[in-house]
């Protein structure tokens, strides 16, 4: 952390933190903040920080009076400039919790370079008060070296990427930030135009349309640090504006795309943390990753796997599997290990919970050295119960879960209890990063409600070839040439190989139930770029947000973001959003609705 460059002499000759023993008997000058005052009768300690950390001043009464009074009127974050001498600490006050803990200045010239209000709270590393205090005070907030040290982090990932980016031979370009609706499907924010009145722009919410168009242009390889807005709902991971690693290539086909992506992690990942992975990272269908985990994020860490038990569950006498085979549903089924510890009541909330996750309900067994426990047990013959024990891998000791229902739900509704159970039972994690690359996703998702198809992930994303003739007949078995990266059950990355053929493009949309017409107004000026030669290609978004998160292992993107916004999409800091003045509003001839609710 402490490569500071020449510093700028003020007249500082070192950084706080970076000071060492080798120092002693050297006259330094160093300035920062006051981080706290201790007064031991005649002698009194200052606590000198920086972002590279504390140091300790001493004053000394008997050696220097008139200094010791100015040392006297210190307060917390005044910020100070000193000049002194290094000298090693006595053995006994050695601290060994920092780094600059074996010695201490001994003060001969002090000025006060500004003087500081007491802080809403105390700047220290594991501070402990609420999070919008913090983002109230962010610019305090950020003094803590901690702090620091997550933008330091950042800002170093973010130079490999480019670095390792320039080297692939990516140009990094900047897209529009007032333009029109990308195709993300959230809510857009929009910016009213003075100019023409009525009329709108919509901040980007991914520079997708953009970087196909850039394709268009023989850029060939393109990249941007790309600022995306999206208003929707925002869960504790998520952010009105967020940071993308963009990019895009041309003549590429899947393993191109993910071949950068793993480089760029392999690269960051050493630089930055000394660590090795391996290359290239496993993948896994979607069809395997719900099958086996019930999600398409599934979190490899955790050592529980879902069955499909649906021939041997059709053999029972309960009228609830076999109806749900009937439909043509089937009967998932996962081992809890240790499960048999959880009360009748946990076992009911789990039921509860997984009709809220959208199952009719959870059927269970309970496993134990006395044989079988279950409100079940009695329509399932011996036999079959000891080849639901083989299957699922059971022992005693565990509680068994099972769904009856489609496939999608069976397989979500387990998912979640996959996920839910893990610290109720102490299921120990495996260690490591298990980045994984889910592919062949499905192209589209039958919308009911509209009685339409819906894209998985965005219109313009190709169908893997083989899957094409499906679109006549089977629209929803076929396959996309999509890939999401998933570490660790968070999805870090997502893109896909796009459609650059206009037949097929238009074959896309009448399944979207996009009109010509609609489809002009919406995207025409990228389908008329794509009249004029556009070559095949095809990119990702990687989320920096959450990269820089998992670098710096911590639990939430706003630890990682300089002035992230809360919950309700507010900036407890400025203020924002706030209203604007009449004037503004009429020249933009926009009226405010009175709030009838
Ligand atoms: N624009 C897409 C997104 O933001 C990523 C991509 O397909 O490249 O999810």
């Amino acid at each position: 952390m402490q490569e500071g460059g020449r510093l700028m002499r003020y007249p500082r000759t070192h950084w706080c933190g970076e000071l060492r023993k080798k120092d002693a008997g050297n006259k330094v000058n160093l300035a920062g903040w006051v981080q706290r005052k201790r007064d031991h009768g005649g002698l009194i300690f200052i606590d000198l920080r920086d972002r590279t950390g504390i140091i300790q001043l001493v004053s000394d009464q008997e050696k220097h009076a008139s200094l010791f009074q100015q040392v006297d009127k210190l307060r917390n974050e005044y910020v100070i400039s000193v000049t002194g001498e290094v000298s090693p600490r006595s053995e006994d006050t050695v601290n060994p919790q920092i780094g600059t803990g074996e010695i201490e200045i001994l003060i001969d010239d002090l000025e006060v370079l500004s003087i500081s209000e007491t802080p809403p709270f105390y700047l220290e590393d594991q501070v402990r008060v609420d999070e919008n205090l913090r983002l109230r005070y962010r610019y305090l907030d950020l003094r803590r070296p901690e702090m620091f040290h997550k933008m330091w982090t950042r800002h170093k990932a973010v130079k490999l990427v480019r670095d390792f980016l320039d080297r692939e031979g990516f140009l990094e370009i900047e897209t529009p930030m007032l333009t029109r609706s990308t195709p993300e499907g959230a809510r857009d924010y929009l910016v009213p135009s003075r100019h023409n009145p009525g009329g709108f722009y919509a901040l980007p919410q991914s520079p997708q349309l953009f970087k196909q168009l850039l394709m268009v242009s023989g850029i060939d390889r393109y990249f941007q640090l790309a600022r995306c807005f999206r208003d929707e709902d925002l869960r504790a991971d998520r952010q009105p504006e967020f940071t993308q690693i963009d990019l895009e290539m041309s003549f590429v086909d899947q393993d191109g795309v993910c071949s950068v992506i793993e480089g760029m992690l392999v690269y960051v990942w050493e630089n930055l943390l000394g660590e090795k992975l391996k290359m290239p990272f496993p993948r896994m269908s979607y069809q395997e990753a719900m099958n086996r985990y019930g999600s398409d994020k599934p979190d490899l860490r955790i050592p529980l796997e879902i069955k499909d038990i649906s021939h041997l569950a059709g053999e029972s006498q309960f009228k609830v599997f076999q109806k749900a085979l009937e439909k043509g549903g089937v009967i998932k089924g996962m081992r809890l290990p240790g499960g048999a510890s959880l009360t009748r009541r946990e076992i009911d909330e789990l039921t509860e919970r997984s009709r809220e996750w959208g199952a009719q309900g959870l059927a269970w067994m309970v496993l134990s050295e006395n044989g079988w426990k279950s409100p079940i047990t009695k329509f399932f013959d011996q036999e079959l119960l000891n080849k639901i024990k083989e299957e699922l891998n059971a022992e005693n000791g565990d509680l068994l879960v099972f769904v009856a229902d489609s496939w999608q739900v069976a397989c979500e509704v387990l998912g979640q209890v996959r996920l839910h159970v893990v610290d109720r039972l102490e299921i120990e994690l495996q260690e490591g990063s298990f980045f994984t690359w889910i592919v062949d996703f499905p192209l589209l998702e039958f919308n009911p409600e509209e009685q339409r198809y819906d894209p998985k992930h965005n219109p313009f994303t190709s169908p893997v070839e083989e899957d094409i003739p499906l679109l006549k007949e089977e629209p929803e078995a076929a396959r996309s040439k999509h890939y999401d990266l998933v570490l660790n059950g968070v999805e870090i990355a997502g893109g896909s190989i796009r459609i650059h053929q206009r037949e097929l493009q238009e074959e896309i949309f009448s399944l979207l139930r996009i009109s010509p017409g609609e489809a002009r107004q919406k995207f025409g000026f990228l389908l008329e770029a794509f009249e004029y030669g556009p070559p095949p290609h095809g990119g990702i978004a990687f989320g920096l947000d959450r990269l820089i998160m998992i670098l710096t292992g911590d639990k939430s993107i706003r630890e990682v973001i300089p002035f992230p916004k809360t919950a309700s999409a507010t900036c407890l800091m400025t203020g924002a959003p706030s209203e604007v003045d009449q004037a503004q509003l009429h020249e933009l001839k926009i009226k405010i609705e009175e709030d009838k609710s």
